[in-house]
């Protein structure tokens, strides 16, 4: 039957890895929101447009053909048909991004096309930072993974092959403008189930999350 989980948190939290491990071990669609929020960033500035200049910033995210793949064993991100994976994870657009995020006309946008995939999927996980409360309020499971900001940035810098605390310095800096952002910001939904995931293994993360969904 149908069956929607929500995943938000901080980057660095596990979520993707959590997302899709659980996507796969339910044979369910695996959608990562912010691949979409990167999509139209890399794009503002592919064109040229400042990330900052919310008008020009909506322009290209209305006129945006963003194609998003939700096989947790392939998901991959194209624009205008061309695969865009490897850019929208750069350090410019991870820059960019969270200005672009701001922008409610954007949200709007991209929270109808999530929607509309959720609906036509039926069974998937969902990650972001407001499924549980904004995009799927409805979810069968909501999950709020987090992390201490230490293992958040180990983590990610080793991901990237990037400066510690440079890459410390840029989640501090993006965490804060998406938790204090106007239009709907990063929070935790008030039925969200938390883990804390600095000292759980990924697996014993997955290894509960279905545990909850089989009772
Ligand atoms: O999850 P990821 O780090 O790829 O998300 C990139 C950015 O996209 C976040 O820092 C946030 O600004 C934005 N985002 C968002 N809402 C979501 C998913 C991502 O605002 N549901």
């Amino acid at each position: 039957g149908r069956c929607v989980v929500a995943v938000d948190g901080p980057s660095g939290s596990g979520k993707s890895t959590v997302s899709r491990r659980l996507a796969a071990a339910l044979g369910a669609q695996y959608l990562d929101t912010g691949a979409m929020y990167r999509a139209v960033t890399w794009a503002a500035l592919d064109s040229g447009i400042d990330p900052q200049d919310a008008e020009a910033v909506a322009k290209v995210a209305g006129e945006l053909d963003l194609e998003i793949g939700t096989d947790p064993d392939d998901p991959f991100t194209r624009v205008g048909g061309s695969p865009v994976d490897r850019e929208i994870r750069g350090p410019e657009v991870t820059g960019a991004v969270s200005a672009v995020a701001a922008v409610p006309w954007v949200r709007q946008l991209l929270v109808a096309q999530q929607r509309k995939i959720i609906g036509a999927a039926g069974r998937i996980v969902v990650e972001g930072r407001d499924i549980g409360t904004v995009v799927a309020p409805d979810a069968d499971l909501k999950v709020y993974l987090t992390a201490s900001a230490d293992a958040r940035a180990r983590r990610r810098s080793a991901e990237n092959a990037a400066d510690l605390s440079a890459t410390a310095a840029d989640l501090d800096r993006r965490d804060r403008l998406d938790s204090t952002r106007a239009a709907d910001p990063l929070q935790q939904a008030a039925d969200a189930v938390v883990l804390d995931t600095t000292e759980l293994g990924i697996d014993e993360v997955v290894t509960r999350l279905r545990a909850m969904l089989d009772r």
